[in-house]
């Protein structure tokens, strides 16, 4: 019996503590529970911060400005994915950062929806941040939450808005690069060609295309090389700003572009965006559509009489350019585009009153030109007629701007812009405009005039801005390749299927 009963004294008391030691773990993991609650309500606090600041110190930490370490087609960066908000360096955690699940943070496995939120805010900030847009980044951090404020009290956002508000601060005037608005470049290009065999198949527009065209690889490395020199897109509309002075008059004034340290304001046109007929089938997109994306795409006319739609000329490519690389754009610029009249816009025939789809290209035009300038395009005139406006007469070049006016302006919602067609500008001299074809063109509310020549050269006058572009098609870099000493080496650039100099 005592035996028994010792044995039975043993197992209760060895039972006893078992239920301690039970008992020890169920509220440790209870506290653990709670804690882990705690953290999943409260973020930043708690010492929890985890890997969202980490993420965010890691971005801090890559030097703005710097040349991001990717292949010329940006082969490391997905499109769209999870480089946005990131810089373009940092892919490694911008993955980490968009591939973690939501719970990942909380392991008591409640998805942690309100802090995926904060991060997808955050990717947005630093993307317009990126794009020198920081009063869109800072604002749309402080609207997070209901109440004004809210953002502060996650330390991830507080952290963010103090970085965004100290690099804002470091950006200089024009990047250092130039002293003055008017020492930019300007460059510009016509239709890339988009089949070398048709363009160049040796029939009697080959010259032709050879001398002014520029092909798809050569537009790819052109750009690829000036984005990792610095050079970053502005608008027309981002040089110059209109003062009024005492006297209640105005005058034209140079807009400041605040861009990182060494980077280099330039402007991109395209001229003749009209894809004219004498152009089919000879390897140029037909038209410009909006893509099943609701992006802006090129349309290109096959043999079969079949149409295909692709990226064929610069709008989609720079689109797709500056979506992996929005550091390339200052606050969301593209290039501008020139049109002339006489052939419709775009590719579109909104020329011909008696076509049996001239409501239906008008309508489907102006919605083309919506999204355009929705993406950031710019538009400009380039005549109605593409006529020589210092060679023809006063009485002409006031017929051509009125039907530029009347059949163009509607469609693209009017411009202030005017690019002289072959480049060649109303008047000779480099003083002052005064002749009567200035007056009636500045009267028709033309304020900006631009030209060409082989270096960059810029004009704020009072009442109106003259400028010149450098082209960078096939005569410039078959003909004149030291003028292009200081963007590139035309070796590096000239497409191997674009046939030696024939003019
Ligand atoms: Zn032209």
């Amino acid at each position: 019996m005592g035996k028994t009963d010792s044995n039975e004294k043993n197992g209760k008391q060895q039972l006893k503590k078992v239920f301690l030691v039970i008992g020890a773990v169920v509220i440790l993991l209870l506290v653990l529970g709670f804690y882990w609650f705690l953290n999943s309500i409260w973020p930043g606090k708690n010492g929890s911060k985890g890997k969202a600041e980490q993420t965010l110190q890691t971005i801090q930490t890559t030097p703005e400005g710097t040349t991001p370490q990717t292949t010329p087609e940006g082969a490391e960066l997905t499109p769209g994915g999870a480089a946005e908000g990131t810089t373009p360096g940092d892919m490694a955690e911008g993955t980490t950062q968009e591939g973690a699940s939501p719970g990942a943070e909380n392991p008591s496995g409640n998805t942690d929806n309100k802090s995926f939120e904060r991060q997808e805010l955050l990717g947005q900030a630093e993307r317009l941040a990126l794009g020198y847009d920081y009063e869109g980044a800072l604002s749309l951090i402080k609207s997070y939450g209901e109440e004004a404020g809210a953002y502060k009290q996650y330390a991830e956002l507080s952290e963010a808005y103090e970085r965004l508000e100290e690099e804002k601060e470091t950006l200089v005037l024009y990047g250092g690069a130039y002293t003055s608005i008017t020492q930019i470049n300007h460059i510009f290009f016509h239709s890339l060609v988009a089949d070398n065999s048709k363009a160049f198949d040796g029939d009697r527009r080959s010259r032709g295309y050879n001398m002014y065209m520029t092909t798809i690889p050569e537009f790819n490395r052109i750009i690829d090389k000036m984005y990792r020199d610095g050079y970053v897109l502005v608008k027309m509309a981002d040089l110059v700003k209109k003062e009024t002075l005492e006297d209640g008059t105005t005058r034209y004034v140079e807009n400041p572009i605040y861009l990182r340290q060494g980077k280099k304001p330039f402007i991109l046109s395209q001229d003749d965006v009209n894809y004219y007929s004498y152009m089919d089938g000879d390897g140029f997109a037909t038209r410009i559509v909006i893509g099943g994306d609701g992006k802006p795409a090129c349309e290109m006319l096959q043999e079969d009489g079949t149409t295909t739609t692709g990226a064929f000329d610069i709008v989609p490519i720079l689109d797709a350019f500056i979506e992996e690389h929005p550091d390339f754009s200052y606050k969301g610029a593209k290039g501008l585009l020139a049109l002339t009249g006489y052939e419709g816009i775009l590719g579109y025939r909104t020329n011909d009153e008696t076509s049996p789809t001239y409501e239906k290209d008008k309508e489907d035009v102006m919605e083309v030109v919506k999204v355009l300038k929705e993406e950031g395009w710019e538009f400009a005139s380039h005549s109605w007629g593409h006529k020589d406006m210092y060679a023809i007469s006063y009485e002409l070049l006031k017929r051509d701007t009125d039907r530029w006016l009347k059949e163009v302006a509607p469609l693209i919602g009017g411009t202030d812009i005017l690019v002289f067609p072959f480049g060649i500008d109303i008047e000779k001299t480099v003083g002052s405009y005064g002749s009567d074809k200035y007056k009636y063109l500045k009267e028709q509310g033309f304020d900006v005039f631009v030209g060409v020549y082989k270096e960059p050269w810029m004009q704020i006058k009072k009442d109106y801005v003259r400028m010149t572009r450098r082209p960078l098609d096939g005569q410039a870099m078959l003909q004149f390749p030291e003028r292009l000493e200081d963007l590139f080496d035309v070796k590096d650039i000239l497409d191997p299927e674009r046939p030696p100099r024939d003019w």
